[in-house]
């Protein structure tokens, strides 16, 4: 099979929707388009089997219960409305917020949100694994604390945190505990019948399935939770997210869902595989490189690495022939480094000089052959002074996901 070009290994971005996804979602675009809040017609009734068969995978996958299933536009809303709607709605017991400067940004930012609104928010530096511990969320929490948010697993480097520890903890201190658990689904087991988290975000996107569809997994059981709506409106999804559902979506996430769960442990395993040899051929060929993260409380498919001595955006620039992602964020006038590896101790230009690759359902050994050699001999002309700087064609690729 001929490689198509440029090789994509940014799968923590975003994921290619499965053909047999897209298949299930067809029929609900125009067959099958009805209103699943249409209650006195059949394309309504049709809608809304679709969209009841969609929440029982998701409960099914996650160990839930169907209702506890809300369906939003993606993670970004889902850990906004965990965040925003928690504190908001539990002000009266406290104004004090955990989480780890690891997170992404659609739960950093809602954090800096709530303390503009007299909310204090401690945000935990992680280890130089990347990892926040248990220990560190137990000196954190004070009488005040209402909620704790550490996620399950980092996008850019892969590690694990010790989501179930800290989900104990927190049940026994009796602060709510949300996780954004978007990277980790169907990649690592995600399972609230052993992790007692209260709320737990998800993005259909980043498992094969399609983009603006997300979910919040919002636990009904003792103690009860209040959380305050961000869209007002028709009273959809228990009158915590109103808005028409988009079932087409819903019904690509469900089966995304289900497909990711049924094939975990194969996919898992060949995913590490293929990282792993990029990893020893990267480093057979080049000395200097150093993985961010840890080596196996890590994302199957996800490797980080430092190039000392190169400049990262000279590098993703000569990389041309990869889809790979930068450690740091560019925003609109200058690139900043990762916020993640600056948290994990490495300096502006470590984390500059830092790639994530991430593979996935469809990535081939012949592509990771193909990549790896392309790396080592791409890092090794940068550091000979071969290319020189390189004049910038396009903004680099802006680490995403
Ligand atoms: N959290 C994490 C860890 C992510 O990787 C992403 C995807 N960029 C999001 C949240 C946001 O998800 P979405 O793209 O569905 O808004």
């Amino acid at each position: 099979m001929p490689i198509r070009m440029p090789i994509y290994l940014d799968y923590n971005a975003t994921t290619p929707v499965d053909p047999r996804v897209l298949e299930v979602m067809i029929p609900a675009f125009s067959r099958d388009f009805g209103n699943a809040a249409s209650r006195s017609h059949r394309y309504g009734w049709k809608a809304e089997a679709i969209v009841k068969d969609a929440r029982e995978a998701l409960a099914e996958a996650l160990g839930a219960r169907p209702e506890e299933i809300l369906f939003t536009s993606g993670a970004t809303e889902s850990n906004n409305l965990a965040l925003l709607g928690v504190a908001r709605a539990n002000r009266s017991r406290g104004a004090h917020i955990v989480t780890s400067a690891t997170e992404h940004r659609s739960v950093l930012d809602p954090c800096r949100q709530l303390s503009s609104e007299g909310f204090q928010v401690t945000v935990l530096p992680p280890d130089g694994f990347g990892i926040t511990s248990a220990s560190a969320v137990a000196a954190a929490i004070t009488p005040e604390t209402i909620l704790v948010s550490v996620m399950a697993a980092n996008n850019e480097t892969g590690t694990l945190n010790p989501v179930r520890e800290i989900a104990e903890l927190c049940r026994e201190r009796g602060v709510l505990f949300h996780t954004d658990a978007v990277q980790a689904l169907g990649k690592v087991p995600v399972r609230v019948d052993e992790m007692p988290a209260d709320l737990v975000s998800l993005s259909a996107h980043k498992l094969y399935g399609p983009k603006g569809i997300g979910a919040l997994y919002l636990r009904t059981k003792s103690p009860r939770l209040k959380i305050e709506p961000l869209l007002l409106g028709g009273g959809h999804e228990r009158g915590i997210r109103s808005g028409t559902l988009n079932v087409p979506a819903i019904a690509g996430f469900g089966s995304a869902t289900r497909i990711a769960h049924r094939q975990m442990e194969g996919e898992a395993a060949r995913t590490r595989d293929l990282r792993d040899l990029l990893h020893r051929r990267i480093s057979e060929g080049l000395s200097g490189v150093r993985l961010n993260g840890h080596r196996e409380r890590r994302l199957p498919g996800t490797l980080n690495l430092t190039f000392d001595g190169v400049d990262g955006e000279t590098l993703l620039m000569d990389l041309r022939d990869l889809a790979v992602s930068s450690g740091s964020a560019c925003s609109s006038a200058a690139s900043e480094p990762s916020h993640v590896l600056r948290a994990m101790g490495l300096s502006a230009s470590e984390a500059k000089a830092s790639i994530r690759f991430s593979v996935g359902r469809f990535t081939t050994r012949a592509e990771i052959e193909f990549a790896s050699s392309q790396v080592v001999r791409t890092v090794a002309e940068l550091r000979e002074g071969v290319f020189g700087r390189s004049t910038p064609a396009a903004e680099p690729a802006t680490p995403r996901g």
